[in-house]
């Protein structure tokens, strides 16, 4: 069958003909394939970046957000992307929280030593699958990108349990109108947020329709509760910091990629830090909590800014022109299996 093969070492992207792959372990399932989104994280792996290939191969199945259906049983489902080390004391792992993974040794399925999800037929752990509503057929391969934002939301809502009293106008700040820019901030509107999208792109159609502002800088915009950065670009977001309210948590998760220099007035940003008893953390990947919000919450946007959403997914491509895909401007492309 037909799959699109990273080679690291020949610094080579091209589509392979993969074996078909069977069920060997219990708890398995056959999935046939039918959208795959490409990403950010996509196109540094075609760029070599980073990726590994699974061992004994000499290429990785690229793609990691994708739309299933269960061979046997005809469900719709979406595909976690990490799966556990194997290391006895990782606890994180060994309680389903790969997520977590203390030891690194993890693999992510079209990223990190194990074969992805950009080919015709694939094999998962029944446990990496979660079920989705058929309704949400044309928007589901959103769910991937929409779990990054779900489990920051999580990781906000646990820090920001510290201070318990009843919060009335909550704001979030949003950097990046990407799709896990966007998807978040539909997540914060819809969680009662007000909600600011700071870009240094053009204006956001998506942002002004589900209510939020779309800004260049926060400047001026006043306490800020939580700021959520979707862009994976160290300078504007450590920039960003500065305008992050009293009490605040700032959550980072846009893998920052090439290097560049950097300059931080470091002396006040611990002084912000400490007096405003703010709170940085950094979230990576998802767990099943944020999965089964995300098939949630995506039907709760779907039904509330239907064309927004739909909007978001600007171009549907076969496998064969995937080049396309990664390199064409838009919100989400979309590798079309079937
Ligand atoms: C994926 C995550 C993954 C992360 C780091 C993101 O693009 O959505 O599942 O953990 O990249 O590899």
């Amino acid at each position: 069958m037909r799959a699109v093969g990273v080679f690291p070492a020949r610094r080579e992207v091209r589509i392979v003909e993969h074996p078909q792959p069977s069920l060997s372990r219990e708890g398995e399932v056959k999935l046939r394939m039918l959208e795959v989104g490409v990403c950010g994280t996509d196109r540094a792996l075609c760029a070599f970046e980073f990726g590994a290939t699974p061992a004994g191969s000499d290429y990785f199945v690229l793609g990691h957000e994708a739309l299933a259906e269960v061979m046997d049983t005809g469900e719709l489902v979406v595909c976690g992307v990490r799966q556990p080390c194997e290391d006895a004391e990782c606890d994180a792992c060994r309680s389903g929280r790969q997520d977590f993974c203390v030891t690194g040794r993890y693999t992510e399925r079209g990223i990190l030593g194990a074969h992805g999800f950009m080919t015709e037929f694939v094999v998962a752990d029944a446990r990496s699958l979660y079920r989705v509503p058929r309704e949400l057929r044309d928007v589901a391969v959103l769910i991937e990108p929409l779990t990054i934002a779900e489990k920051a939301f999580l990781q906000f809502q646990a820090i920001d349990s510290r201070t318990p009293w009843r919060k009335e106008r909550r704001r979030a700040a949003v950097l990046g109108a990407g799709p896990v820019g966007l998807l978040g901030a539909m997540l914060f509107r819809a969680a009662g947020f007000e909600v600011w999208v700071c870009s240094r792109e053009p204006r956001s159609i998506v942002a002004e329709a589900i209510g939020a502002e779309y800004v260049h800088s926060l400047a001026g915009v006043g306490q800020i509760d939580v700021v959520y950065e979707a862009m994976g670009a160290p300078q504007a977001a450590f920039d960003a910091l500065q305008y992050l309210g009293a009490n605040g948590v700032f959550v980072f998760t846009g893998v920052p990629l090439a290097s560049e220099p950097l300059s931080l007035d470091l002396h006040s940003l611990m002084r912000r830090l400490i007096m405003r008893n703010q709170a940085i953390v950094g979230t990576v990947n998802a767990g099943a909590d944020a999965f089964e919000r995300a098939v949630a919450d995506l039907a709760q946007f779907h039904a509330r800014w239907p064309r927004a959403l739909a909007s978001m997914i600007t171009g549907r491509y076969p496998l064969e022109r995937f080049r396309e895909a990664l390199r064409d401007p838009g919100i989400k492309n979309v590798i079309k299996l079937r």
